[in-house]
């Protein structure tokens, strides 16, 4: 059961709906936690279910807007999902991110299928590099994976961010080895690693994972250099899901509370104990020189897939014009204003991720990777827009939606009617309707997809400090200079 074709042997139908999706996690006996139980199927689990109905879109909308997302694959000579797809143009970055957006407003939410894809591009051209430097295989190893992947249609995520322990400290020095990811043994057959993941998006409701470095590595950190896949329910792994705000309101009974019932994101802790990886799917073991540029072209894609942020934005303008409406509000000239100010944010948002795709370069392997500039500044605009469109959300639905009694009291004997009576807003409105509408802006806001829109916002694909190093190290402080000192006339001496 250890080499690659008999890992491969249970993904010989390919998943093509999203029920074959649904129902393709079940069965697997990984070692999932959550809320200090095992849980046998995570897909049938109240919690996690809406997380795995939010993968699942990323399967109905390849059937229903193929234009963008499916794409040709010249690796597997098919059309694919073009979630498993290496951008080989500006064209298919740019269909990408109209994908991520199209995703975003159907779900409301993190549809997880990013990473992995990001992971993809990163490997093809990462992978092509070390061969052509060091004469390794890397890279045909990383095509025939991919290639078995396109053609199962299987879900890859992406495991990159490791627990780092004492952040002043590199991978070897710290006081436990297994706080970055490393290589513990080798043998004829494949490696074996051991160390932990966090916060790995979309963990529980993939098929294989691939993992790498999270930040560049010195020479004393070969063992930590390591790029790898694996099934998600190869032994030695275990999952431990995290806690959402508000997750368990989905088990409180009814639907509005929820805000959301139907989709949610997901992320986990992974942890790898002895874990193998056959050779065939090892895709780079030493070449610590390489981890600085993995990491940089990973962010660079997986910054401008913060477009799906946008996604989430029309949703939630959407939400707060009909709270407007609800309230009889929406003529006020200070709701438009700001319904404005929304759209302007969220569009500007767009613009950046949509001018990195234009903009994208084509690098060694053949793979086109988005603007690196322009991608950390779409993902610099993504840690701050979204909540200032959430607090504009906030500031139009009003104060209610944090004081609304549940739908266990609206549905009450004795104070239904009341809420009935004293919740009514504009007259024709139904009173449900009103209270869903404000359950959704405080899902997006502060309650479960708050995880995706807001702090996922903040930190994923790298803390604002991130991109400010990158945009620093590429704003070309110097030609600037240089162009204004002549302008005014400023004698090269007299800098
Ligand atoms: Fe994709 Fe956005 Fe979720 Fe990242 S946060 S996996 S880019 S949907
Ligand atoms: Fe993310």
């Amino acid at each position: 059961m250890n080499s690659a074709e008999a890992l491969w042997a249970d993904f010989a139908t390919p998943i093509v709906t999203a029920d074959d999706y649904m129902n393709s996690l079940r069965g697997r006996g990984m070692n999932v936690f959550f809320m200090g139980e095992r849980v046998p199927e995570p897909v049938d689990h109240p919690v996690m279910r809406p997380s795995a109905n939010a993968m699942a879109e990323t399967y109905r909308i390849a059937s229903e807007r193929p234009e963008f997302a499916t794409a040709r694959s010249d690796i597997a000579g098919i059309a694919v999902n073009r979630f498993l797809h290496v951008p080989t143009s500006p064209d298919d970055l740019v269909a990408k991110h109209e994908m991520q957006r199209e995703l975003g407003r159907r779900t409301g939410t993190c549809f997880q299928r990013c990473v992995g894809l990001d992971a993809i591009g990163t490997c093809h051209s990462v992978t092509f590099d070390i061969d052509g430097k060091a004469g390794t295989s890397y890279h045909q190893r990383f095509l025939a994976f991919l290639r078995r992947a396109q053609a199962a249609n299987v879900v890859i995520g992406g495991a990159m961010t490791d627990p780092k322990g004492d952040r002043s400290k590199a991978p070897h020095q710290q006081s436990d080895p297994d706080l970055f990811l490393h290589v513990v043994r080798r043998d004829d057959k494949g490696i074996y690693v051991s160390g932990a993941k966090m916060h790995q998006t979309g963990a529980v409701n993939s098929h294989w994972l691939i993992f790498m470095p999270t930040m560049r590595m010195t020479e004393a950190d070969r063992d930590w250099s390591v790029v790898g896949a694996v099934r998600v329910d190869a032994p030695g792994l275990t999952y431990v899901v995290g806690r959402q705000t508000n997750d368990t309101r989905i088990v409180d009974g009814g639907t509005m509370d929820a805000g959301n019932a139907q989709f949610a994101g997901q992320e986990a802790l992974i942890v790898f104990e002895n874990v193998f990886v056959p050779h065939e799917h090892v895709f780079m073991d030493g070449e610590w020189a390489y981890a600085t540029s993995l990491v940089e072209r990973f962010t660079t894609y997986h910054r401008s897939s913060y477009v799906c942020k946008t996604g989430l934005g029309d949703v939630l303008i959407g939400a707060a014009a009909s709270a407007a409406e609800h309230n009889g509000v929406e003529a006020a000239s200070h709701i438009k204003d700001k319904l404005v100010e929304m759209t302007h944010l969220n569009e500007t948002i767009y613009s950046s991720c949509m001018a990195a795709a234009h903009q994208s370069k084509k690098v060694a392997s053949g793979a086109y990777i988005n603007d690196e500039m322009l991608s950390n500044v779409a993902k610099h605009n993504v840690t701050r827009f979204p909540f200032e469109i959430a607090r504009l959300a906030q500031d139009i639905a009003g104060g209610l939606i944090v004081t609304m009694p549940s739908e266990k009291d609206l549905q009450h004997n004795e104070v239904g009617p009341l809420i009935r009576k004293f919740l009514q807003g504009r007259d024709g409105v139904e009173v449900t309707d009103r209270m869903r509408i404000l359950r959704l802006i405080e899902n997006m806001t502060i309650g479960r997809n708050a995880v995706g829109y807001l702090t996922e916002s903040l930190h994923g694909a790298g803390s604002p400090q991130a991109q400010r190093i990158q945009i620093a190290r590429g704003m070309k402080i110097e030609d600037k200079k240089a162009r204004a000192r002549h302008l005014a006339g400023v004698s090269e001496r007299a800098k």
